[in-house]
């Protein structure tokens, strides 16, 4: 499969590996083409600057080469074998009541299918990242539903593109030129000149300056300029001479605007999700999507972060019925997002033990639940040195998946996408899913020894 793809350049030693697919953020862009000299990284073609990055830092020297223990309570690490770290891990795990499960969102598919697993064979509660960034939209979608469509579908039929609440030109730099305004479609050949930008951001950002229209909502204030809009829609009077900073006349022109359109997409992200009204404005994005849904074609799509949050989404849900903050700490599976999320968790101090991987909570939960993160017995894997691997009790490198190893990814419109392996780990480094297959194995011995109920 690889020779197929794999052609020579002018340089002996340099290939060019085709069709490799970015894992960094939901875009998932499969178009990508990596030069290597031998097994090193020498350049990439097609991704953007983050996207090139990541496949340079794969091998830049800031990887963790070998499983570490903490020495009690202090900054310092004893390198161990893998053999020793998975022991102990397991030991940790085994014994721990009730452990947190938590990240899985930059790994595969295969490897959270295992750790999903591994957590309800503890007892543990598994979380992903997106408890801290579009859990609100997943909670609202499965309480409403959601139109959606594929990437594919935006890029040949989109007329309307609505950023609200995100900036793709930083955070998913090439969003833009692949899906939604600048490529020519089957029914959009003449590319950007066939569509209609319009960008809502309290901040006039860098999406904001290539738009048709900007709006610049008022901070808060999304979920009562939805609801204006909606009010423009079925032609009534809005009430307020201006909504969430925006004057009654703009908002019905936003509204007529959208109606004349032949197929519109509402692309969200965090200034959404993660502000006022947090699931609620995804509740009325959606019901405003519907209404459109009368007049013309309209879809919503949740700018993912993380290449395979919605991966880690879409195996809990197919393996337990729940999408995140998932616990089993019951016997069976639990969801109840406010109680039962990492951050929660960690924050109440109810978790004894805690498992991070494919995220670095570190750099992202309050100082407080890390402090309590970093009392108790904890294991992190992680291919590079993070802010979480230095208050962690066990840490495991691994390799890179899309770089170093194959596996499921889902985009951030839900189509699996499998990632390519393109060079070689470091010599002796497991992957994320042979480290959680023998973890789940060692536990699940220990258990029978302890004669544990699972
Ligand atoms: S847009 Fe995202 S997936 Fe595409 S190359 Fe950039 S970081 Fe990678």
């Amino acid at each position: 499969m690889e020779a197929k793809t794999q052609t020579k350049t002018e340089s002996k030693n340099l290939q060019v590996v085709t069709d490799v697919v970015c894992p960094f953020c939901g875009t998932l862009c499969d178009d990508l083409k990596i030069i290597k000299d031998g097994n090193t990284i020498v350049d990439t073609m097609n991704a953007c600057v983050i996207g090139n990055e990541k496949f340079k830092s794969a091998q830049d020297g800031h990887r963790i080469m070998t499983p570490l223990e903490r020495d009690d309570n202090s900054a310092e690490f004893t390198p161990v074998s893998y053999d020793y770290a998975i022991e102990k891990a397991a030991q940790i795990l085994a014994k721990a009541k009730r452990p947190l499960f938590y990240g899985w969102s930059s790994t595969s598919c295969e490897a959270q299918e295992v750790g999903n697993e591994l957590a309800e064979l503890c007892g543990g509660v598994t979380d992903n990242t997106a408890s801290v960034c579009h859990g609100p939209s997943v909670l609202a979608i499965q309480t409403v539903g959601a139109p959606c469509c594929t990437l594919g579908e935006v890029k040949n039929r989109a007329d309307l593109i609505i950023y609200w609440g995100c900036n793709p030109v930083h955070a998913h730099p090439r969003h833009m030129s692949r899906y939604s305004i600048y490529p020519r479609g089957f029914f959009t050949e003449r590319g950007f000149k066939d569509r209609t930008t319009i960008v809502v951001d309290p901040r006039p950002t860098d999406t904001a300056k290539q738009a048709d229209v900007y709006v610049p909502v008022e901070q808060g204030k999304d979920y009562e300029l939805l609801d204006a809009l909606r009010t423009a829609l079925r032609g009534e009077k809005i009430e307020q001479e201006v909504v969430g900073g925006i004057p009654r006349e703009k908002i019905v022109e936003l509204g007529e605007l959208c109606k004349s359109k032949k197929f519109g997409l509402l692309f969200f992200g965090m200034g959404v999700t993660q502000t006022t009204g947090k699931h609620r404005n995804i509740d009325i994005a959606i019901s405003f999507v519907a209404d459109m849904n009368k007049y013309t074609k309209f879809n919503l799509i949740a700018m993912r972060g993380h290449y395979n949050v919605s991966g880690s989404g879409q195996v809990m849900s197919w393996q337990s019925g729940f999408p995140f903050a998932m616990d089993f700490s019951r016997g069976y599976a639990r969801y109840n997002p406010g109680e039962t999320a990492a951050n929660d968790i960690l924050a109440r101090g109810e978790c004894d033990a805690a498992f991070v991987i494919a995220s670095d909570p570190g750099a992202h939960f309050p100082v407080s639940s890390m402090k309590y993160y970093a009392r108790i017995p904890t294991v992190c894997i992680d291919p590079h040195y993070t802010p979480t691997t230095g208050v962690s009790s066990i840490v495991m490198p691994s390799t890179i998946v899309g770089v170093e190893e194959e596996g499921t990814a889902y985009r951030m419109d839900n189509v699996p996408i499998r990632c390519r392996k393109v060079a070689d780990a470091p010599e002796g480094i497991l992957s994320d899913h042979e480290i959680l297959e023998r973890l789940y194995h060692r536990v699940k011995e220990l258990k029978g020894e302890a004669g544990g109920q699972h």
